[in-house]
């Protein structure tokens, strides 16, 4: 029979809740208390690996849950360090017997998990770890085999079969919790949440926010009102076609079985109720979003299948890339600069509000490593530090799906023409001039190609090439074919060698 526990600790990691939280449920129903605890790590938290953004809504968030935990006569035990000394000596003093806390694909947390674990055995603690922060765990949705996927359209067939036959996972409430956590008194004092400031990071009022877009009004808000246009409006940066969910998906400020089990069930509503053509749309455009929570799952097997991809390119030819050493490129690409509105206006939006959509990350990604011939690695280093979403499985399989470095990626010859990319999803310029004030003026026909107005125009409009706004610091036709160039060689050289592609698309 399993132990039961006369006190608990949860470690809380990118699970930030107290509802439909695997672990948490379980150290519930085994114990009488339990304790939820984090643990700061100060190298984390001012190393290369995290920026602003995040660091912000992760501490947003914990203040979020430490209120509530407060709110039922509790806390949230704030640790910082040594993660293994430091829940010994909070189990230690709560008279914890067990520490249950929930899986993480990134190589480096698997690494630290187990470390932490096997110390917390030595000391004489049980350990539990559950899957939570995807649907599907790693080894859940695999071929006839046992193989692991490494497409997305079959993995997304047995993903949608097994959701549909298995019985879907329950979503314990708070409640489930409520009456277990152990009284403040016994947990004794514990720190304040820091700000991003004590390590070294500018907050600011632009990037999400955890305690002001609570995550449960957000899906709401998403599924009474944009959800059933998902599919046409997602790529329209203008607009808010998206949940903008990723923040509290990647710190579990809500849980994935509730953003899906909530989306299925609009899915199947209006599939019953509406007329015919109305509940084919409906039903459709949630289901493309339901794919998009599936790319999340696919990327997160992917890692937790080929952790060497956190470091290097998933296809072998990828590392036969001959590319081009261009700083000046990097830099005005990470700061907008390059003078092409829809690549520069995102990145203002990276930069200034800490998210970015996802067209335009796309469109970013291939001009940094296509246009710029840049390795997709700088770009994925950059987005790290800026999204306050940032995660390695998402954004390395984002990074190397628009370099065409990856598996199931966009193929090498796929060359986005961002003056075309601008014009079919900003089509009026909405966007950049929100992001650029001087193309503010620009009527619609030049607001993607500044460049083209006549001197006299430009000055008329207050955008003046050069001195207003940059000229594009690469032409388009050039870049293009240099970038066919390189990738076609790398592609031959491999195939000379072993007959490996570069992408399978
Ligand atoms: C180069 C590049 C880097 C990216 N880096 C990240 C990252 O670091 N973190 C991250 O969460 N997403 C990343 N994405 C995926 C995607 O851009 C964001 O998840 C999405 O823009 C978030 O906005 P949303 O919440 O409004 O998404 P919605 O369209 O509302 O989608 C709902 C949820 O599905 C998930 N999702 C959506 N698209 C993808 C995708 N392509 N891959 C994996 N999950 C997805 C996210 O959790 C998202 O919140 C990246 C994409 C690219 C092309």
């Amino acid at each position: 029979m399993a132990s039961r526990y006369p006190v608990s600790l949860v470690w809380l990691r990118r699970d930030l809740r107290l509802d439909d939280h695997v672990a948490l449920f379980h150290a519930a129903r085994r114990s009488d208390r339990v304790v939820c605890a984090f643990v700061l790590d100060p190298p984390l938290l001012r190393g290369s690996r995290v920026g602003a953004p995040i660091v912000q809504f992760f501490f947003d968030s914990l203040r979020v849950l430490r209120k509530r935990l407060r709110a039922l006569g509790s806390d949230l035990a704030l640790l910082e360090g040594d993660f293994a000394g430091e829940l010994i000596a909070l189990a230690r003093r709560t008279n914890a017997g067990a520490v249950f806390y929930n899986a993480d694909y990134d190589p480096s947390a698997i690494a630290r998990d187990l470390q932490v674990t096997q110390r917390l055995r030595n000391a004489g603690f049980d350990v539990h770890a559950f899957t939570d922060h995807v649907y599907f765990g790693a080894d859940d949705v695999v071929q006839d085999s046992g193989k692991p996927y490494t497409v997305y359209t079959p993995y997304r067939r047995r993903w949608n079969a097994r959701f549909e036959t298995a019985p879907h996972p329950p979503v314990p409430s708070e409640a489930a919790a409520r009456d277990k956590v152990l009284p403040r008194e016994a947990i004794g004092a514990t720190r304040e949440i820091p700000r991003p400031e004590d390590f070294g990071h500018a907050s600011s009022a632009a990037y999400p926010r955890a305690g002001l877009t609570d995550a449960h009004s957000l899906l709401q808000q998403f599924l009474d009102s944009g959800a059933t246009d998902y599919a046409g409006a997602r790529n329209i940066p203008a607009l808010p076609g998206t949940s903008r969910l990723s923040p509290h998906l990647r710190a579990g400020t809500i849980g994935i079985r509730t953003v899906v089990h909530a989306a299925a069930r609009l899915r199947d509503r209006a599939a019953q109720h509406d007329g015919a053509r109305e509940a084919h749309r409906c039903a459709y455009n949630i289901e493309a979003w339901l794919g998009e929570l599936v790319w999340r799952d696919f990327y997160q097997q992917l890692l937790a299948h080929h952790p060497r991809v956190a470091h290097e390119p998933f296809a072998e030819a990828a590392k036969e890339i001959a590319y081009a050493h261009d700083p000046a490129g990097y830099a005005a690409w990470c700061d907008g600069r390059t003078g092409y509105p829809i690549v520069d206006a995102a990145m203002i939006q990276l930069n200034t509000m800490g998210w970015m959509h996802n067209r335009l990350r796309m469109i970013v990604a291939s001009f940094l490593t296509k246009h710029l011939l840049t390795d997709y690695h700088d770009g994925e280093r950059y987005f790290e530090q800026h999204l306050a979403d940032a995660d390695l499985a998402a954004n390395n399989g984002g990074w190397q799906w628009s370099a065409s470095t990856g598996t199931d990626a966009a193929p090498y010859f796929r060359v986005f023409n961002p003056t075309l990319q601008g014009k079919t999803f900003d089509p009026d310029g909405t966007f950049v001039r929100a992001m650029i004030p001087a193309l503010r003026n620009l009527p619609p026909k030049y607001v993607h190609e500044p460049w083209k107005l006549a001197p006299l125009l430009q000055a008329e409009l207050g955008c003046v090439i050069g001195r207003h706004y940059p000229a594009p610091i690469v032409d388009h036709a050039f870049a293009r074919q240099r970038a066919l160039d390189v990738y076609g060689a790398a592609m031959s050289k491999m195939r000379r060698r072993d007959g490996g592609p570069l992408s399978r698309s």
